[in-house]
This record gives C-alpha cells, sequence and structure tokens, in this order.
C-alpha cells in the first residue's frame, strides 16, 4: 500500500513574491483555464496512460500526481526530486513512486509559460505522443492559459557554470534573455554535426523547438527492449535512424530535427528549476544527466542566481522572457 506523501521541498525554496493587484508592471503567473485530458502510452515501459493536466493555486509551480494507488501521490516538477537520468528525466520521492519521461512536457509547460498545473498520471510515465512536445502545447493551447495574481518568478544567472568535461558539457552563464544553444557530434553521416541557438521569445518554442521528436538508432532498439526500456518505441513517436536515412514517412520535421530535439530536452530539464531561466543555456553533446548536474551546481552557489521578477512593460523588450535589471 502507498502511503500519500506530499513533497514540500520545491515550496521551500521559492522565495515570497510580491502580490500584484490591477498592477501592468510586472508579468502573473499563470496556470490552465479549465482540466484537460489525453491518453497515451509509455515510451519506456510501453503502459497505457490516462494523463489529465489541471489548473492550480498560484506559487503551487508544476506538481505530478500519480492516482494508481489507493492515495495520490504528489511529487514536485523539481530538481530537486530528479531519480534518475539515464535516457529520460525521472523524478519520484525516495523509496516512493515516481514519473518517468517528464522532459517533453514540462518543455512544453516552459514554452506556454505555465507556472503551475497539476499532472494527474495512472502510471509511472508520462505518455510518450508522437516523441515531441506539439501534442502537449496543444493540449495546453486548449485548456486555455489565465493569468494569477501573482508575480512570475524567474531564475536569473549571476555567474557562469559548467559542468562535464571537454567531451561533453553544458554551461550556463549570465544573459539578458533566455537563450538555448546546443551543438552534438554523431558519428553517423544522417546526425552528424549539428548546431542551432533560439532566443526564447515570442513564440519561438513553439515554433523553433517544439515539434523535433526524440530519436533514435535501429541498430539500438534492440539493446534498449532487452533492457526493458523503449518498449513503446515505434516510428509513431520517435525519428529512426538508419545507416544511410531515417526510416519515417515523411521524413524530418526540421533539417536539424536532432539537435532541436536536444534542445526541447533541455528546455524540459532546466524548468525543473522552479521557473524560466534568464540566462543562457549551452549544452555540448550533453543529456539529461547535464542538464541536472548543472542545476545542482547552480544552486549549490547561492551567489550565482537569484530569483527576479520580470518586467510586463514595453520596456521588457521584446517578451515576457526579457530580463530585469
Ligand atoms: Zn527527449
Amino acid at each position: 500500500m502507498t502511503i500519500a506523501l506530499k513533497d514540500s521541498r520545491a515550496k521551500r525554496d521559492r522565495t515570497p513574491v510580491r502580490r500584484v493587484s490591477g498592477r501592468g508592471d510586472v508579468l502573473l503567473q499563470r496556470t490552465l483555464k479549465s482540466p484537460i485530458r489525453c491518453a497515451g502510452i509509455g515510451l519506456h515501459s510501453g503502459a497505457k496512460i490516462d494523463m489529465v493536466l489541471k489548473p492550480a493555486e498560484a506559487d503551487s509551480g508544476i506538481v505530478f500526481r500519480r492516482t494508481d494507488s489507493d492515495r495520490p501521490v504528489d511529487i514536485a516538477a523539481s530538481w530537486r526530486n530528479v531519480v534518475e537520468t539515464r535516457l529520460c528525466t525521472r523524478i519520484g520521492l525516495p523509496g516512493g513512486p515516481s514519473v518517468s519521461t517528464v522532459e517533453h512536457l514540462m518543455a512544453a509547460l516552459a514554452g506556454s509559460e505555465i507556472d503551475n498545473a497539476v499532472i494527474e498520471l495512472d502510471g509511472p510515465e508520462v505518455p510518450v505522443m508522437d516523441g515531441s512536445s506539439a501534442p502537449f502545447i496543444f493540449l495546453i493551447e486548449c485548456a486555455g492559459i489565465v493569468e494569477q495574481p501573482v508575480a512570475r518568478r524567474a531564475l536569473k544567472i549571476l555567474k557562469e557554470v559548467e559542468v562535464g568535461n571537454a567531451e561533453c558539457f553544458v554551461r550556463l552563464a549570465p544573459a539578458s534573455a533566455t537563450t538555448i544553444s546546443f551543438d552534438i557530434d554523431f558519428d553517423s553521416p544522417v546526425i552528424g554535426h549539428q548546431k542551432a541557438e533560439v532566443r526564447l521569445v515570442n513564440g519561438t518554442f513553439k515554433s523553433e523547438i517544439s515539434r523535433a521528436r526524440t530519436f533514435g538508432f535501429l541498430n539500438d532498439f534492440d539493446k534498449l527492449r532487452a533492457a526493458g526500456l523503449a518498449r513503446g518505441g515505434s516510428l509513431d513517436n520517435a525519428v529512426v535512424v538508419t545507416a544511410d536515412g531515417v526510416m519515417n514517412e515523411g521524413g524530418l520535421r526540421y533539417d536539424d530535427e536532432f539537435v532541436r530535439h536536444k534542445m526541447l530536452d533541455a528546455v524540459g530539464d532546466l524548468y525543473l528549476a522552479g521557473g524560466p531561466l534568464i540566462g543562457r543555456f549551452h549544452g555540448h553533446r550533453s543529456g539529461h544527466h547535464l542538464h541536472h548536474a548543472a542545476l545542482v551546481q547552480l544552486f549549490a552557489d547561492p551567489t550565482a542566481w537569484r530569483w527576479a521578477e520580470l518586467p510586463a512593460s514595453a520596456a521588457a523588450t521584446d517578451s515576457r522572457f526579457a530580463a530585469t535589471a
């Protein structure tokens, strides 16, 4: 039997925010207008999962709720709750239940600027849908978005933080807006070296990143399945790479879909910080493990970051993600 555990650690590290009422000078937190439901399969478990995205009160953050036990169990979407980063990002409670593959949904919530939501799941994994964030963006848009009378807060990077080594690394650096850049180098003529950079302003996540699907090599699928992973993987939810092309009918959604998916993963993993990032992220052949390690290292140094409100006026330049001074 599972005992309901409410994790409040993510809440504890939230600094108090200024109440704003009828003022238009700072951006406000946002949640969903109404609940919305979908069903799909888990990429790694292969299990059929029902998921409901629900509105949540201001300052409650993103919370995953496992509903498949006697009493629901809440797991805050926080870097503090990450329990595994192999192939996907899994969050969980010590000795308790967990939720795998949160990153594509977290990326959609980040890209849609949703601060507060409850994600109910009746299984151990977020449905993979088509392997990208686009179906989640669609769900959020169908549910609608409402502002809440509390200032939004963002994580402003004050000092450069780097984790990894020369082969694979992540660097977070101060900047006046949110920029995600990434480069990958695969020993595959189909992928090869790809480099991309996107400034997260005015819906660029949706247009430039959200449709990029997860990918894998045909040769690796058998190995993953033997390890009990990727049981739900198929051409419906992943780009499958062969020696000389991709197996998916219709080909790629972006010419450089592979590096764009890596950026999507980074956006989702970084949203486990508890708010949008104001700074520059660069990933060099990195993955979930280093994305998480970068947040751990950042939060370990209280002088490397601070929470900041976001100006809503025209002076905020071009984005809900523009930084405060
Ligand atoms: Zn991914």
